[in-house]
C-alpha cells in the first residue's frame, strides 16, 4: 500500500513538525499496516495559514470553475475505487463488497451531487430593493470519525469546496490511510494549492488545536456527543459558527399493519451493516405487542444468518465498549436470544451479531448509544406508546416506519423527534438533509441544505426607482 509521507498542506505533501507516529491497525486480524505522523498544534498552524491565504482567491473564483474541481474529484475518486475500497478494508475492517458499493460508491455520488450543486446554485437572489449575496464562510476545520471513513469526508469538503470555502481536515486516528488517498484525489483534481488541507493525529492534540484555531471561521465535526458537546463550547466561546453531526439511538416502528417479515429483516440489515457502526442505525425496534414473539424469533432467526459474515468493528476499544454494553443488558434483565459477549473468533475485534428482547425503555441498552452489532427489541402496546417510546431518548437522528401504505406511516413520521424518517424501506438519498434533533447535533449534511451550512449573507440594499 503507497501512502505518502507526512501531512497535506499548501498543496504539497511535506514533513510533519513532530517525531511522534500513529500506528495504524488492521481490525480482522491486529496487525499494525502503517504508520502517520501524529501531528501537533504546530502543524495545525501551518494548515490553517495555508487555507487562510488560499481563501480569497477560492472564493472569488466563478461557481462553475469550482464545479468543474469538484467533478475532477469525482472522477479522482472513481477512478481509486478498488484501491480506496481495499483501503477502507484494512484500516477500518469492512467487508469488500460493502467497502465498494457504500464506502466508495456513496461519496462518488455525493461529490457528484456538489459538483451539480455548485454550477446550479443561485449564489444570489433579489429580496425587494436588496441583492443578497450568499458568501463562503471562510476557512473550515472539519473533524471526522473512523465509521464511514470517506463519506464522513467528502459530506463536509465537497460542500465547503462548492461554496467557496477552504478546509483543513483532521480525521479519525483511526482510518488516517483513507483521508490520504482523498488528498490526493483532491491533488489530481487540480484544486488549487492551500484550498485542502490535511493533518492527520489525535483527536485531543490535532483535533482540538484545529477547533480552538482562531484563524477558522467554521468547525464541521461528527463523532461522539461528549467531544461534540465541548467543541460546541469551544466554538460558543469564540463565537465561530460549529455543525455538529453526533450519535443516534433510532426507532424502527412497526406498525400492526406492516408487512412484519420485511420491516424486520430490513431492520436486523441496518443494525448490522458496518457492524452497527451507523450513527443512523435503528437499533431499537418497537413492535406491537400483540406481533411481539413473531418478530422476535424473525429477527433472531435473521440475525443468526449473519453468523460470521460481518466485519470486525474498529478497534479494541469499542470492542469492549460494545460487550460492556451487552454485559449490562444481560444484568438489567433484557433476554439474550442471540449473540453475545463471547468472542466468535481468537483474532481480530469481532463481535456477534446480538439480539436483545424484553427490552424495556429506561435500559441502558434503550437509551445509549452502543455503535456494534446490538439491536434491541421493544414492545409497545399502542400509537401513542410508540410514539413515546421512539421519542424517548436525548437523540433525534434517523428512524424507520413500516405500515400497510405510506400515508399511514408518514402520519406517524411526522410524530417523531427526528431529523430523517425511511418509510416503508425508503432507500437512503445522498441529496436529502441528513441531520439531528436534538442532542444528534445541529446543522445539515448533504445536499442544498448541507451547502448552505458553509454560506453565509450579505445583504445590499439599492435605492428605490
Ligand atoms: P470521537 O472521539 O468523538 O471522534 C471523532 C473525531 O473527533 C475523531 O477525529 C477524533 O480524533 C476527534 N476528537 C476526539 N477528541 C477530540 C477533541 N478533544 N477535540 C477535537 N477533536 C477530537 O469518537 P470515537 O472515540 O471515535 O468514537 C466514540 C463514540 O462516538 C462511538 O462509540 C459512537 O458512539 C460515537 N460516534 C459517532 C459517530 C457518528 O457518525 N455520529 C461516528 C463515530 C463515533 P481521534 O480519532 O484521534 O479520537
Ligand atoms: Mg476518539
Amino acid at each position: 500500500m503507497k501512502a505518502h509521507e507526512g501531512m497535506y498542506i499548501a498543496g504539497a505533501w511535506r514533513p510533519a513538525a513532530g517525531e511522534d507516529v500513529l500506528e495504524v491497525v488492521n481490525p480482522a486480524d491486529e496487525q499494525v499496516i502503517a504508520h502517520v505522523p501524529a501531528g501537533t498544534a504546530e502543524d495545525v498552524d501551518a494548515a490553517v495559514r495555508a487555507a487562510r491565504a488560499a481563501l480569497p482567491a477560492w472564493a472569488a473564483t466563478p461557481p462553475a470553475e469550482r464545479a468543474a474541481r469538484l467533478a475532477a474529484l469525482r472522477d479522482a475518486l472513481a477512478a481509486r475505487k478498488d484501491e480506496i475500497a481495499e483501503t477502507v478494508t484494512a484500516e477500518l475492517g469492512s467487508p469488500p463488497a460493502f467497502s465498494q458499493a457504500v464506502h466508495v460508491g456513496l461519496p462518488i455520488l455525493v461529490a457528484g451531487s456538489y459538483a451539480e450543486l455548485a454550477a446550479s446554485h443561485p449564489f444570489e437572489e433579489k429580496v425587494g430593493h436588496s441583492v443578497v449575496h450568499q458568501e463562503p464562510i471562510g476557512v473550515v476545520g472539519a473533524i471526522t470519525p473512523w465509521n464511514y471513513p470517506l463519506h464522513q469526508i467528502v459530506a463536509k469538503v465537497a460542500p465547503a469546496l462548492a461554496a467557496g470555502c477552504t478546509v483543513v481536515l483532521k480525521p479519525a486516528e483511526d482510518t488516517p490511510l483513507t483521508a490520504r488517498l482523498f488528498a490526493e484525489a483532491v491533488h489530481e483534481a487540480g484544486v488549487p494549492a492551500g484550498v485542502f488541507n490535511l493533518v492527520t493525529g489525535l483527536g485531543p492534540v490535532a483535533g482540538q488545536a484545529l477547533a480552538e484555531h482562531e484563524g477558522v471561521d467554521l468547525v464541521s465535526f461528527t463523532g461522539s456527543t461528549a467531544v461534540g458537546r465541548r467543541i460546541g463550547a469551544t466554538a460558543g466561546a469564540a463565537v465561530k459558527k460549529v455543525a455538529l453531526e453526533l450519535g443516534g439511538k433510532s426507532a424502527n416502528v412497526i406498525l400492526p399493519s406492516a408487512d412484519l417479515v420485511k420491516a424486520v429483516n430490513v431492520g436486523v440489515a441496518n443494525v448490522m451493516s458496518n457492524s452497527g457502526q451507523t450513527c443512523s442505525a435503528w437499533t431499537r425496534m418497537l413492535v406491537h405487542r400483540e406481533r411481539y414473539e413473531e418478530a422476535v424469533e424473525l429477527a433472531a432467526a435473521a440475525a443468526a444468518k449473519y453468523g460470521d459474515r460481518i466485519g470486525p468493528v474498529v478497534n479494541a476499544r469499542q470492542r469492549d465498549r460494545v460487550r460492556g454494553y451487552i454485559d449490562k443488558g444481560l444484568e438489567e434483565g433484557a433476554r439474550l436470544v442471540v449473540g453475545g459477549t463471547e468472542p466468535p473468533v481468537a483474532r481480530g475485534y469481532f463481535v456477534r451479531p446480538t439480539v436483545f428482547a424484553d427490552v424495556t425503555p429506561g435500559m441502558t441498552i434503550a437509551q445509549e448509544e452502543i455503535f456494534g452489532p446490538v439491536l434491541s427489541i421493544l414492545a409497545y402496546e399502542d400509537e401513542d406508546d410508540a410514539v413515546r417510546i421512539a421519542n424517548g431518548t436525548v437523540y433525534g437522528l434517523a428512524g424507520a416506519v413500516w405500515a400497510a401504505d405510506d400515508a399511514e406511516a408518514a402520519a406517524f413520521a411526522r410524530r417523531l423527534d427526528t431529523g430523517q424518517v425511511d418509510i416503508n424501506g425508503g432507500r437512503f438519498n445522498p441529496s436529502a438533509p441528513f441531520g439531528g434533533y436534538k442532542q444528534s447535533g445541529v446543522g445539515r449534511e448533504l445536499g442544498a441544505h448541507g451547502l448552505a451550512e458553509y454560506l453565509q449573507t450579505k445583504s445590499l440594499q439599492f435605492q428605490e426607482r
